[in-house]
């Protein structure tokens, strides 16, 4: 069965990458009726923040992503907190220890530094010398005696080649000589993330690592201590990294990065889900616009194209408009929404609210856009604006908003199409059409030139507010 894990370390917000390596574990998993395992790496003590942590998870189960072993949940495989492993991790560093597979190295950092220093100069890929590789035991014994801190480093094969096959990558071949000895246990003790994961990975029973790019390198350092210790090798998928528009790693500066920043701007969870399923995977048809359910029956990890994703702001914000205008349910969108309703200081119950959503939905990108469409439905005393008053200063425009009132102000409420029939007969009676009839009326109920469906908003914010609204515009123009 497969086995694959988000690994995510709580050091700061899910971002678009990392949201992307989740997303693609979890449709692997849930194409191949696997299991996804929620890990979280936490060694970083000072970077590590149980607060980042929840916030991840929170985005996670906000984008439709569910886990079934996770530090939350638990599982059989746990404890699934990297900090909460330590004593896992020491077992392992012993093995190691006995095996010979790892020795002690007393170099201060001073000393390595020079020797990096030395390898750029002389255009080598600066790699640790090996020098306490073959200290004796008594050697070991007085450095010990000193108080020498020491790591503990990993003897690597002289000239060996790792060989893999990455399911996204093809073979990967990499000579070990480009990395040399590698620290596994810091002089203060504590293991690094190369040798925490591999242990991880293999008790957690792990069948296929996918994570980004960016971890490429480190993959055959783990592959030697997978052998090292006798575990299975799991299978590798690297993920191709994500670019910006202008073709450079994507960063803060490209704009907002993290998941909770798109969903701030008013993002819905579909269509980042559908989005970032996009970057770096294709259907096979030319529909864009999938379902969950059809993602996760057509995906799968071999299709993931090798070669950099471009993330195209513009793409993720017209299918965010897609999933607002076309897709999602009235009622569901609505609820969703009232954050942002309230956010702009626009009151009402929920009813209200649907009806309002019902009229503007169309005219949505992102739920932010609530702000200024739905304005005409919650704010009676607006500006008029210049290009507006324009429409009442006009003597025939301003008879029309006239005659508009003193057909209304016997009744005590008013649909759509009451709002037909009364402009037809203004219409009729004053010999206006087109912009001449409908401006003015406009201009009145919202102060502005374009917008909503007046016919809408008439029935929408109801009789009285229509009939103020018409008042404050003849006397103010009057
Ligand atoms: N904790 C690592 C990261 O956030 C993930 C490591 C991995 O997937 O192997 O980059």
């Amino acid at each position: 069965m497969v086995r694959v894990r988000f690994a995510p370390s709580p050091t700061g917000y899910l971002h678009l990458g990392n949201a992307r390596t989740a997303l693609f574990n979890y449709l692997y998993a849930k194409h191949t009726g696997g299991k996804l395992i929620l890990r979280v790496e936490d060694t970083d003590r000072e970077r590590s923040k149980k607060e980042y942590e929840d916030m991840i998870m929170e985005d996670l189960k906000w984008l439709g992503i569910e886990w079934d072993e996770g530090p939350d949940i638990g599982g059989n495989y746990g404890p699934y907190r990297q900090s909460e492993r330590t004593e896992i991790y020491s077992n392992y560093v012993k093995k190691l220890q006995q095996t010979g597979h790892i020795y002690k190295c007393f170099c201060t950092p001073e000393e390595l530094e020079e020797e990096r220093k030395k390898a750029m100069a002389e255009g080598r890929p600066p790699r640790y010398s090996g020098k306490c590789r073959n200290l004796s035991p008594e050697e070991i014994k007085k450095l010990e005696e000193e108080g020498k801190p020491y790591v503990w480093r990993f003897r690597v094969p002289d000239g060996e080649f790792i060989i893999f096959e990455d399911l996204i990558k093809g073979t990967v071949e990499i000579n070990v000589d480009e990395f040399g000895d590698f620290v596994i246990v810091r002089s203060d003790g504590s293991p690094v993330y190369n040798f925490v994961v591999v242990v991880d990975d293999a008790l957690m029973e792990i069948t296929h690592v996918i994570r980004g790019e960016d971890h490429l390198s480190n993959t055959p350092k783990q592959i030697l201590i997978y052998r090292a210790l006798g575990f299975q090798e799991p299978k590798f998928a690297h993920l191709p990294i994500i670019l910006g528009e202008d073709r450079s790693k994507l960063s803060k500066r490209h704009g907002a990065v993290s998941v909770r920043a798109f969903r701030d701007d008013g993002y819905v969870s579909e269509a980042m889900f559908n989005g970032l399923a996009l970057l770096g995977w294709h259907p096979k048809g030319d529909n864009e616009v999938l379902s969950k359910e059809q993602i996760i029956s057509e995906f799968d990890i071999e299709d993931v194209h090798n070669a950099p994703a471009v993330f195209d702001r513009a793409k993720l914000k017209w299918l965010n408009g897609v999933y607002i205008r076309e897709i999602l349910d009235l009622e569901d969108l609505t609820q969703r929404a009232i954050p942002f309703f309230e956010g702009f200081g626009y009151k009402a119950e929920f009813e209200y609210y649907k009806k309002v959503m019902e009229a503007i939905r169309d005219s949505l990108e992102t739920l932010m856009d609530i702000e200024e469409r739905a304005k005409p439905f919650f704010v009676d005393d607006f500006h008029y604006s210049e290009e507006g008053k324009k429409f009442l200063e006009d003597d025939t425009g301003y008879k029309v908003v006239e005659t508009f009132y003193e057909k209304i102000k016997q009744l005590d409420s008013i649909t759509k199409e009451d709002f037909k029939k009364i402009t037809k007969e203004i219409q009729k009676e004053l010999g206006v059409k087109g912009k001449g009839l409908f401006m003015p009326i406009r201009v009145a109920l919202t102060g502005e030139t374009s917008g909503v469906d007046i016919a809408t908003l008439v029935e929408v914010i109801g009789i009285e507010r229509v009939k103020h609204r018409i008042q404050r515009a003849l006397e103010y123009f009057g």
